[in-house]
């Protein structure tokens, strides 16, 4: 049980582009550590959800954190194993970002605006849940992830990347990455 070291773009980007494994048997002990590295890890990081291959694991595994609307409490971590989307909404563009694409973000990867999906919890029960708005674009960034496919894959823009730089007033603000200086 420990945080584990995120693989990070783009220096392991193999690992990440690898496709993950179904978890077979809900028994394994490895199992059972997965999930506690990967509570450990996303709780060490602000992001709001981790998938296993960001921690080297090629299993069809995520923790999230739902509740990431406005308005919305954020709920305790969730695991879901072998999550599959069910049905989903048409696409919106908007938020993302990764953990293990540190510093950068976008506003402009189309994701469904909602999701139905299936998993399986920790305790074997089987989970179908309904989520939108962020929360929908979180699981699909997820399972993305499962499936070897990074927000970058996805944007609309290429040049709509973002990363923060020290503002006035000790803000901190958003610029695009092609309008860094000595860059682009
Ligand atoms: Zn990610």
């Amino acid at each position: 049980m420990a945080v584990k070291r995120l693989i990070y773009y783009p220096e392991d980007e193999a690992q990440l582009r690898k496709i993950s494994r179904p978890v077979a048997n809900l028994k394994n002990k490895n199992l059972k550590r997965l999930i506690q590295d990967l509570k450990d890890t996303l709780e060490s990081q602000p992001g709001a959800a981790i998938a296993a291959p960001q921690i080297g694991a090629l299993k069809r595994v995520v923790v999230v954190k739902f509740g990431q609307n406005d308005e919305a409490e954020e709920e305790p971590m969730l695991t879901l194993i072998n999550p599959e989307i069910i049905e989903a909404g048409a696409p919106e563009t908007g938020f993302d970002g990764c953990l293990s694409i540190p510093d950068i973000y976008t506003w402009d990867t189309p994701r469904p605006r909602w999701i139905r999906f299936r998993a399986i919890a920790e305790d074997g029960v089987e989970i179908v849940r309904r989520v939108e708005d962020m929360d929908a674009r979180v699981i699909h960034h997820e399972i993305d992830h499962l499936d070897g496919v990074l927000f970058l894959d996805r944007l609309r823009d290429p040049d709509e990347l973002y990363t923060p730089i020290p503002g006035e007033n000790g803000k901190t603000k958003m610029v695009r990455l092609i309008d860094l200086p000595g860059l682009g």
